[in-house]
């Protein structure tokens, strides 16, 4: 059972798409997106903006794309 919630997932997504995290955090983190469909979608979104961000030059993506996916998450939430 993971004490991971989801404010701490967030925090590991950025780690996670790096391959940054200790076996301890990846751990917790696979659990929680187990049970949890909001995190796991939103890891999809982060997944798909990482990709573009490395297949696009600097700067093409457009500036309003993560806030739009940190507030589509947030009322997800709500
Ligand atoms: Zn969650």
């Amino acid at each position: 059972m993971s004490d991971l919630d989801c404010r701490g997932f967030v925090e590991l997504v950025t780690s996670y798409l790096e391959g940054d995290l200790s076996p301890q955090d990846e751990q917790d983190f696979i659990d929680h997106l187990a049970q949890c469909d909001g995190c796991e979608r939103y890891l999809e979104q982060m997944r798909l903006t990482s990709t573009a961000l490395t297949d696009l030059p600097t700067g093409s993506l457009p500036a309003d794309t993560r806030s739009r996916l940190l507030d589509t998450f947030r009322a997800r939430r709500s």
